[in-house]
């Protein structure tokens, strides 16, 4: 539709300018950057550049080594099996790709606002001496809530366990300090920070002895295999360079999500929205308005041109239940849409999203709300 609106930052972001610019030089050169003439160079200087601005974008220093990936879920794949530890903690929260990499991770469980419950991690890690990793995400992707990651790194390394943060929905929202976090691993994505699609890194402290998952060539210092989509990772780091310098403007998003909830709360006072007293991302809201399901809201939007998700993880198309909404005890998890804005969105977008959802709730809103 020309002139839909995109709401669905949190799925996507569209490419900026300069990410798009580096990777159109980069298409046109040639050269596998582990050929040693001279167009063999030029690539691999395309890539140790982007790993520099990459590295930069969240503060690491020369502690730290960046081993480029096909984007966040590889990373957290590979943070999580190649650690060396068996014994994994995760929060409740996590996306699927922390949640799936290992066989039986112990649950870390969160509060109705989705934030970890430290008591509990701290009794989970002094429960069982093993040698852990612990896993908690900077910032949630269905409800913007952020963890305080800095507090459970220093539980997490008081019992000497490895601490890794999915970082893939903070990077570009909100400053990232790898050091202050006090992380030894962290995860990033390409195309959630104005990057391509299929490009992510994961940071990792030099002295965290990893274990490559993809095996058959020395590429990225052994860690993972492959001739690098060079490319891509042009474009992940111009995006890089362009989220670091710009990252305090996102901040004029919570303006705009402030401005929606104000007004949500004034037409539909059913409507709840979801981790409200916590410490979140500018950009996300995620509500529920009982009685009308996710898909009847976002098919309704869609038709409107107005594009949101369903607060439910979605992959391929298929709306899953959502394990985040259930942690954190949401009654009418079915019926939450998110709605993410980026640094495209503006007050028009915003005025056309409450026109359509408005209209919405006119038809079946009031109507099909059950009295609390
Ligand atoms: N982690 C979080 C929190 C995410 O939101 C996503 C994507 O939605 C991922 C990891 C996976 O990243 P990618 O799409 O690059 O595989």
């Amino acid at each position: 539709m020309d002139n839909a609106v995109y709401m669905d930052h949190n799925a996507t972001t569209p490419i900026r300018a300069e990410a798009a610019d580096a990777m159109a030089a980069a298409l046109a050169a040639t050269g596998n950057p582990s050929s040693v003439h001279q167009f063999g160079r030029i690539g691999r200087r395309t890539v140790d550049e982007a790993r520099e601005t990459v590295s930069a974008m969240i503060g690491a220093g020369g502690g730290f080594d960046v081993v480029f990936t096909s984007g966040g879920t590889e990373a957290n794949n590979l943070a999580l099996k190649g650690c060396g530890r068996e014994r994994i903690l995760v929060s409740a929260v996590e996306h699927p790709s922390v949640l799936q990499a290992s066989a039986d991770p112990r649950v870390i469980p969160v509060d109705r606002n989705g934030v970890i419950d430290l008591a509990a991690l701290d009794h989970l890690l002094a429960s069982d001496a093993e040698p852990a990793l612990v896993s908690v995400m900077l910032a949630n992707n269905e409800t913007g809530v952020i963890q305080p990651v800095a507090d459970a790194a220093r539980i997490a390394r008081r019992y000497g366990a490895l601490m890794h943060c999915d970082a893939v929905q903070a990077a570009g929202k909100i400053a990232v300090d790898i050091e202050s976090l006090g992380v030894h691993m962290l995860s990033l994505s390409a195309h959630k920070i104005g990057g391509p699609l299929g490009a992510g890194a994961l940071i990792v402290a030099a002295d965290v002895p990893l274990e490559a998952q993809i095996l058959g060539g020395g590429q990225e210092r052994g860690l993972r295999a492959g001739t690098e989509n060079v490319p891509a990772l042009a474009g992940f780091g111009a995006a890089a360079r362009a989220v670091h310098a710009g990252v305090d403007a996102f901040a004029r998003l919570s303006v705009l999500r402030d401005r929606l909830e104000g007004w949500l709360k004034e037409v539909a006072p059913s409507v709840r929205i979801v981790g409200s007293d916590a410490v979140r991302l500018p950009n996300t809201s995620c509500f529920t308005l009982e009685g009308a399901s996710a898909e009847v809201q976002v098919m309704a939007l869609d038709l409107a041109g107005v594009a949101v998700s369903s607060g439910s993880a979605c992959s391929s198309g298929r709306v899953a239940k959502s394990s985040v909404l259930e942690a954190m005890g949401v009654p009418d998890a079915d019926c939450a849409i998110r709605v993410s804005l980026g640094w495209t969105s503006d007050e028009n977008d915003l005025d056309r999203f409450l026109d359509a959802w408005g209209a919405l709730y006119a038809r079946i809103g009031s109507d099909n709300v059950v009295a609390a």
